[in-house]
């Protein structure tokens, strides 16, 4: 009687138990991907930059290597060396954006990044909206601090806290 009963339940568990695996190997797999996607992308900003400005390259390289090292946190850049078709763009879709003369992008002097770090399947980050205590408590500008870079989340009228620039 209680064998019969017992073998649904038993059955039951081990399907939640394969199911959670599944979904445990596919998230790891996800994560994996997006990793080594973001990694590449991140080369070929740097690279890109190398053949504007090779020092400002190199600094870079250092200040992202030292922020995964440092921190809990990866970065993901999201910019890096623009045409100055591209930053009169954004300066015509937002006017708060640098002019093509002012912007270090054009001359390959600046990166915008987020920072990303998964908690078990949930993933946190760091973006433009972030508060700066946030960005602050990430120790990130300290380490750009070290490396002599300008930090857009010091500017007085703009909030732009992906924002790193050499000087
Ligand atoms: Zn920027």
């Amino acid at each position: 009687m209680s064998s019969k009963k017992r073998k649904p339940l038993l059955r039951y568990l081990m399907s939640i138990l394969l199911l959670t695996i599944v979904i445990s190997v596919v998230y790891i797999c996800f994560t994996i991907v997006y990793d080594l996607r973001v990694r590449y992308y991140n080369t070929t900003v740097l690279d890109n930059i190398a053949e504007a400005n090779e020092a400002c390259a190199v600094k870079f390289r250092h200040f992202i290597a030292d922020i995964e090292k440092e921190t809990s946190w990866k970065v993901e850049i999201i910019s890096g060396l623009r045409s100055r078709e591209t930053q009169i763009q954004l300066k015509r879709d937002n006017p708060r954006n640098a002019a093509v003369n002012k912007s270090r992008h054009v001359l390959g002097r600046a990166v915008d990044l987020i920072l990303y770090k998964r908690e078990g399947f949930r993933t946190i980050q760091l973006r433009k909206a972030s508060s700066k205590a946030s960005w602050l408590a990430s120790r990130v500008p300290e380490i750009a601090k070290r490396y002599g870079l300008l930090w857009g989340g010091t500017y007085k009228n703009y909030h732009d806290p992906v924002h790193f620039e050499v000087n």
